[in-house]
């Protein structure tokens, strides 16, 4: 296998750019995708978000590009999102500057009469998202009739976009005979149908299908009701002092709501979603990956594919609907090799949910305690004193010299400093959340019994189910009423709100050599 850019035989001119980029040797996908790449051959490529995919496809389509000679575009690649567009072409872009071979994005949103005017300049490379190069398909501003090259990257949230139509059909538009890349993070059924139809004998090339989180990001859930989700974020955010974070909520509603909250309580928090002007949201972005923003709050569609090399956490505010959306955006952290963390904030009702995720995305997600108050507390007077000492650093205080001269004739100087420190620590103090009474509720509340399919045969007692019950879910088994075991099946009683977490933490479980099937018993109990 090929180990350095230089042994796959690329050009002194993409040598010397990709040495520019930072990029010492290339990832594991690009060793194994570049060399048939170069060669013409289809590609399927199918790596975790972050391993490098772009400049897997980019290198040989630059490569493979000769300079202009006619107007129309040779390669043409699609992607979901329009930040998405406008970072593959860049890097293209990157990858191309010392060969001249130029890429322009195109995407709804930006005017389409500045997108026609840069096609007729003639350009070599168009990355645009499908719904746009339709748009100009049929407005004759595309020529597809000179393309050689088509990718199509991250197909899989093309699809689920509900692009898989346009994919089609801009596929049926380019000429047959050129060369297919196909990347993607995950593979459902309508991909693998779409590259057998479209594609001739791809080279499959996959990398680390055991697990498709990458293995440097930290995984842990919180548990916090709904109400104290606000609460529970600030509390990480001071604590865990991420340089960058990206929070992910399930509606534009809840991303204006948090980012709104955020900013009112002093957070750098910006925000995008769908509905915001392509301007601002591209502004947005540039404030965030210049660090002038330390939080960004996004939807799922705003913040597909993005790459920003120094978020260090991601936090689910919402708990991501599919398995495939958590690994999308938790893959927005530990990018390029570097480490990060992946929050969940769950509710008990979505525990099922999470149990689902880490199913089918391979992956543990470890359940960690919200740092307490006074944790939140030590770190907001650490965060003061460091800014305090910083600012005594910076020299910038000095003008308030005079004035404390004159203070100081009349008061001791910790009674000054410490008067000035009151006035701008009065969020000191930290909320309490009540949340943790959802973990131990009032005993007054109902039990749910459980039908368990294991029983006296399988020689489980009652102390067995206990132990299963409270490794999987934390639970102690004071939380639990009756457990009455008969020959086949058993009945355990938990607190009525805990029954889910049960549920998804049994079900399926492999317990003494048999998979048993856990689900609420029919009848209720009181
Ligand atoms: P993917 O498409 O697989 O999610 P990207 O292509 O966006 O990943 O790459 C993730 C990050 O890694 C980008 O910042 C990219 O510039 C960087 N990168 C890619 N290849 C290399 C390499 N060979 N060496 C160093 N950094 C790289
Ligand atoms: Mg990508």
């Amino acid at each position: 296998m090929y180990k350095r850019f230089y042994e796959f035989g690329i050009s002194d001119e993409v040598l010397n750019a990709l040495s520019d980029m930072g990029f010492e040797e290339p990832t594991q996908i690009q060793k194994i995708a570049i060399g048939p790449a170069l060669k013409g051959r289809d590609i399927i490529g199918l790596a975790q978000s972050g391993t490098g995919k772009t400049a897997a496809f980019g290198i040989p389509i630059v490569e493979r590009g000769t300079r202009l000679k006619k107007k129309n575009p040779y390669a043409i690649v699609l992607a979901p999102t329009r930040e998405l567009a406008v970072q593959v072409a860049q890097e293209l872009n990157r990858i191309g500057q010392n060969k001249g071979i130029t890429s322009v994005p195109i995407y709804g949103g930006q005017s389409i009469e500045r997108q026609i005017r840069s096609l007729k300049k003639g350009v070599h490379v168009v990355v645009g998202t499908p719904g746009r190069v339709i748009d100009h398909i049929q407005r004759k501003t595309l020529i597809l009739k000179d393309i050689g090259i088509v990718v199509l990257d991250e197909a899989d949230e093309m699809l689920n976009m509900g692009f898989i139509d346009d994919m089609e059909r801009i596929l049926k538009e380019v000429p047959k005979d050129r060369q297919t890349m196909l990347f993607s993070a995950t593979m459902p059924e309508e991909i693998v149908r779409i590259s057998g139809k479209y594609m001739r004998e791809p080279e499959k090339v996959y990398v680390d299908a055991k697990s498709l989180v990458v293995a440097k990001i930290k995984q842990l859930f919180y548990e916090v009701r709904e109400e104290d989700k606000i609460k529970a974020l600030t509390r990480l955010l001071d604590v865990e002092d991420p340089s960058l974070t990206l929070i992910f909520c399930h509606t534009k509603r809840a991303v204006d709501d948090v980012s709104g909250q955020l900013r009112q309580m002093g957070y750098d928090a910006g925000s995008i979603h769908g509905d915001y002007t392509q301007s601002h949201r591209d502004d947005v972005m540039n404030q965030f990956r210049k660090g002038n923003l330390d939080i960004l709050v996004a939807t799922d569609v705003a913040a597909r594919g993005l790459d920003i090399p120094d978020v260090t956490h991601v936090i689910n505010y919402s708990i991501p609907q599919y398995p495939d959306a958590y690994i999308h955006r938790i893959g927005r952290t530990g990018r390029a090799g570097k480490s990060g963390i992946a929050i969940t904030l769950v509710t008990p009702r979505e525990y099922r949910q999470l149990r689902f995720i880490e199913k089918f995305a391979r992956t543990t997600i470890r359940q960690a305690n919200l740092p307490t108050r006074d944790d939140v507390k030590k770190a907001r007077e650490k965060e003061l004193v460091d800014t305090l000492e910083g600012t005594i650093l910076k020299g910038s205080h000095s003008r308030y010299f005079p004035l404390i001269e004159g203070l100081l004739t009349r008061h001791s100087p910790r009674d000054v400093a410490a008067a000035a420190l009151s006035l701008v620590s009065g969020d000191l103090e930290v909320d309490e959340i009540e949340g943790s009474a959802k973990l131990h509720p009032s005993s007054d509340q109902g039990f749910t019994k459980l039908f368990m399919t294991i029983g006296r045969k399988d020689n489980i007692k009652v102390g067995d189910i206990v132990k299963y019950v409270s490794a999987g879910t934390n639970i102690p088994g004071r939380k639990l009423g009756k457990i009455a075991i008969f020959d086949t099946f058993s009945f355990v009683e938990v607190q009525a709100d805990l029954a889910d977490k049960v549920i998804g933490a049994l079900n399926d479980m492999m317990l003494k050599g048999k998979r048993i099937r856990v689900q609420p018993a029919k009848e209720k109990i009181a």
